[in-house]
């Protein structure tokens, strides 16, 4: 006899809830949970891949040691014990920096993993910690710390009640919604036109959103922050400015406004491509609107003025008055929240900096980019030994080459994951833990992100094997042992924690609670909740915060080549960055590791459609099947990101490992504001081969 279990998909952001029909240990099937308040019983064909992590042959079910290059499993005593006695051997002979941390994205959608890892990072002290956050999402952070005082204060699209959405660089129909957690997007994205409300798209391809938006853009890569300044210059050039409420709590509006007389529609038109004239009526018809957003991800994070763009976006929602009302961009109040025990006002940024290119740190962290360099390059405070976790920084991270390449020369490697991948590869020690159905689940950082409150707790489906453990004993164990304690060690759960969290957190919940309650509770839209809610001394909004104000003159003096030929990265809706290459059912049909071009640029460089064309850039060079097609601007082309597993053998008749976007990126190209990598609007060549 079959049974139902529900729980919440945590593979990517949108927190969907699935209904898993099982019988004697094993999945029959899985859909989505009609009754989740949340996701509606929407979900995506990423879903089934949690079947097929749960029962592939190649999941890690004990730790591997390296004993010459081959991975022998040994047990978990040996596995701990010697990883911590190495990390400790290093931090004793070099110093504690010589110990390097880069957590994966999938950190933050694994609850153990997410509620201890600062335990490990406390016992290392380590100033050389790095992970996904400077991949792509640093410019929020920055933004919201330095406007609001804390850097998860994030604004949140209300798109469920939104007029008007100008979105940025994104792609939410093959994301799912990124830095707004909303599953059922295409539902919701919908409804905004069916309520008579607008969505206007810029991106430098005609994406997969294109189809639910009223006017798409193309933009070049790299220029957006010339037209989101364009669209503040108009604001204040037409009198359009009205920030209601906000105006009582809000500093620096003057300054803003003497900062933008430089930065005309007519100057964002010759950098952008976008008429000048269109910028001021998308400005017009988003203050006109009355209940507008604006939201920028991806494409405009991940390029040289990352974080100029995530405050010019916040400056437009503020402006206009559309910021902490229904409609515009809002802040959450999670069942469990992590900003409850916040420090008013802390300084985050710039308390030390990286070793050799002196970038500084941002949430005790550098900029990934840094990483290889950190490793490679001789000296005092060099990292000898790298602790990964739950990341794939060799196919994530820019110039993935050049840190392949640097972690073949450290002393010691441990990654604490659930496959042999194009990183862990490396590792002296694999450290498995039990994973999916075998884990209780909490979203502890997405539900600060969603576009509406919402708890949900999912208790493990199958028991995990007596020989396996969770990620969070793996990692409060090696904390304990590293931090060299004299008292015994014992694991304390998570869901520990997360009872304390939700008991004293804004609507007095319980871990009880929410196990009585398998379907998730909704706990209602997003409220107003300013200025109570702001983090920094002044408890008010710091519209011109002093670190933008001064890299506007960077903007001022970038001249980009308009005849450079650049490279954007883009996803598809079954891709979920590295690690979902090895499922055959979501890598069926057609090639989708391409380069896309455009069809004058083809002919321009002798490219014919379906055929092997070379892409150079100073990092390194690819060769790839190109896809020609007039939905990518000119003088762009496009290859998706978290391919390229040839270097582990990772090819059948379905399955094409692709080639890797970052063995073109370049990790010496930031943010050089934020420290993000700049992905998008790499100079490339390319050739017919
Ligand atoms: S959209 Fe994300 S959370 Fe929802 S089913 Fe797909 S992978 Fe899972």
């Amino acid at each position: 006899m079959s049974e139902r279990h529900f729980r919440t998909c945590n593979l990517c952001e949108a927190i969907c809830g699935v209904e898993i029909e099982h019988e004697n240990g094993r999945v029959i099937s899985i859909r989505g949970d009609k009754d989740d308040p949340f996701s509606r019983g929407h979900i995506c064909p990423k879903s089934l891949a949690l079947k097929e992590i749960y029962e592939s042959p190649n999941r890690l079910r004990k730790p591997l040691k390296r004993i010459g290059k081959e991975f022998h499993e040994i047990g978990w005593e040996e596995a701990i014990g010697e990883t911590a006695e190495r990390l400790r051997d290093v931090r004793n002979r070099f110093g504690r920096d010589a110990v390097g941390v880069f957590q994966g994205n999938p950190s933050v959608h694994n609850f153990g993993t997410m509620l201890s890892s600062g335990a490990l990072l406390k016992a290392l002290k380590t100033k050389n910690n790095f992970s996904a956050t400077s991949v792509d999402q640093l410019p929020h952070h920055f933004a919201a710390w330095s406007m609001f005082g804390h850097p998860l204060l994030i604004p949140i699209p209300d798109i469920d009640r939104t007029g008007f959405m100008l979105v940025f660089g994104a792609n939410p129909i093959a994301s799912n919604g990124s830095l707004m957690t909303a599953p059922d997007i295409v539902n919701r994205l919908e409804s905004i036109r069916k309520r008579g409300g607008k969505i206007v798209l810029i991106d430098p391809r005609r994406n997969e959103s294109t189809r639910i938006a009223d006017e798409h853009h193309f933009i070049r890569p790299g220029s957006d922050v010339y037209v989101l300044l364009a669209i503040v210059h108009t604001l204040f050039a037409d009198n359009l400015i009205k920030p209601d409420r906000l105006a009582d709590f809000t500093d620096g509006i003057e300054t803003v406004r003497n900062s933008m007389a430089r930065f005309t529609p007519e100057r964002a038109e010759s950098g952008s491509g976008i008429a000048a004239g269109t910028i001021r009526r998308i400005a017009r018809e988003f203050a006109a609107s009355g209940k507008a957003v604006c939201y920028g991800r991806m494409g405009v994070s991940v390029q040289k003025f990352g974080g100029l763009c995530q405050w010019a976006i916040n400056i437009i929602n503020i402006l206009t008055g559309n910021f902490d009302r229904a409609g515009g961009a809002m802040f959450t109040r999670p069942a469990l929240d992590l900003l409850q025990t916040a420090k008013r006002g802390e300084n985050i940024f710039g308390r030390w900096r990286s070793r050799v290119r002196g970038l500084p740190e941002f949430m005790s962290e550098l900029p990934v980019a840094a990483m290889a360099e950190e490793i490679d390059t001789e000296g005092d405070g060099k990292i000898r030994a790298l602790v990964t976790s739950c990341g794939n920084p060799v196919l994530s991270t820019p110039n993935g080459s050049r840190l392949e390449k640097a972690l073949a020369k450290l002393d010691f490697m441990v990654s604490i994951d659930i496959f042999v991948n194009e990183t862990s590869r490396h590792a002296s020690i694999i450290l498995p833990p039990a994973t999916g159905f075998e884990t209780s689940h909490y979203d502890a950082v997405f539900n600060l992100l969603a576009v509406r409150n919402v708890a949900k707790y999912s208790p493990p489906l199958f028991g995990k094997s007596p020989d396996s453990r969770f990620d969070w004993e793996i990692i409060q164990e090696l904390a304990h042992r590293v931090g060299g304690s004299e008292e015994p060690f014992k694991a304390v759960p998570p869901e520990a924690k997360l009872d304390f969290g939700l008991k004293f957190g804004p609507y007095k919940l319980s871990l009880d609670e929410l196990i009585k309650n398998p379907h998730g509770i909704d706990l209602g839209p997003l409220e107003p909740c300013l200025p109570v809610r702001l983090l920094n001394d002044s408890i008010r909004i710091q519209l011109s915060p002093e670190p933008m104000i001064k890299d506007l003159e960077r903007a001022l003096n970038d001249d980009p080549d308009p005849s450079e030929l650049v490279l954007i990265g883009r996803r598809n809706l079954r891709d979920n960055n590295s690690w979902l290459h090895a499922s055959e059912v979501l890598m069926k049909g057609k090639n989708r590791c391409t380069l896309l071009i455009n069809p004058a640029d083809a002919e321009r460089h002798g490219l014919e459609d379906g055929r092997t064309a070379r892409v150079r850039s100073r990092t390194g060079t690819v060769e790839i099947t190109c896809e020609i097609t007039d939905d990518i601007a000119p003088g762009v082309v496009s290859i998706p990101h978290g391919y390229g597993h040839k270097r582990i053998g990772f090819e059948t008749d379905a399955i094409n490992p692709g080639v890797s976007i970052n063995d073109l990126t370049d990790d010496l190209v930031i943010d050089g504001l934020t420290g993000n990598a700049a992905f998008s609007g790499v100079p490339v060549s390319v050739s017919a081969v």
